[in-house]
């Protein structure tokens, strides 16, 4: 059969990942985590010292640019796709508060989103991919035959963030995770280059009231409406 581009673009913590993950499993496409690569540049650039009290040192950032190379591995015993820094895994540590509070001003810097969106674009070049993320459908694969955006309350996503937190042993607060989850959305809509938006041919999914089963099998069901046809 003819592979397909999938975009599944929406707000932080709506279990885009999660589906898009089970969906790749499924039908044997390669899944990308596009936020991860955005998450592996915030945590580099704590790593450097780019964050200063007056704000991201993007000079220093630009001219690092090249020396950052992200890719992405499956874990042979879980079988979940790892995230690689430099050939480093970080997958870990991009999850923490700290990256989650200083990801969104990163991937407003332009030249960063170039960057990325050219790596991205290199990874679904023969097709047969499921990427998720904020700008997928809209600027990375405007062309994609199926894009799906997907939203639910900023209290239901903090909740499911909260309980994800908790179950792999790490602090959380529910109150923090909500001002976090506010903030980003408010960063990722508003800024200048690739603003999370829905593309207009992309199909909406508020699954504030939908378990992950059924996210899943609804995801299955547009996969098959597309290919089908
Ligand atoms: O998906 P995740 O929440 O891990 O993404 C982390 C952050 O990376 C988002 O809040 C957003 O600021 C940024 N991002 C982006 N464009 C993407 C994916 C993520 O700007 N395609």
């Amino acid at each position: 059969m003819k592979k397909i581009t999938i975009a599944i673009d929406g707000f932080s913590s709506c279990g885009k990942s999660t589906m898009a993950k089970d969906l790749a499993k499924e039908i044997g496409y390669i899944y990308i985590d596009s936020g991860a690569m955005y998450r592996a540049v915030t945590l580099y650039s704590i790593r450097h010292g780019f964050f200063e009290p007056e704000g991201i040192d993007t000079d220093s950032l630009r001219k690092h640019m090249n020396q950052i190379h992200i890719t992405f591995q499956l874990d042979p015993e879980t079988n979940r796709p790892q995230t690689y820094l430099n050939g480093e895994n970080v997958e870990k540590e991009i999850r923490t508060m700290e990256v989650s509070g200083k990801v969104s001003p990163i991937s407003a810097i332009d030249f960063v989103r170039e960057a990325m969106v050219a790596q991205q674009q290199e990874m679904g070049k023969a097709k047969g991919i499921v990427m998720d993320g904020r700008d997928i459908g809209t600027t990375v694969f405007p062309d994609a035959e199926l894009k799906i955006f997907v939203t639910a309350s900023p209290e239901i996503r903090a909740q499911r963030r909260y309980e994800e937190l908790k179950e792999k042993g790490q602090e959380a607060s529910f109150t923090e995770i909500l001002a976090n989850v506010k903030e980003r959305d408010y960063i990722d809509q508003n800024r200048a280059v690739s603003p999370l938006r829905k593309a207009d041919d992309a199909i909406l999914l508020d699954n504030s009231q939908m378990t992950i089963a059924q996210q899943k099998e609804w995801l299955a069901e547009q996969f098959q409406k597309v290919t089908a046809q």
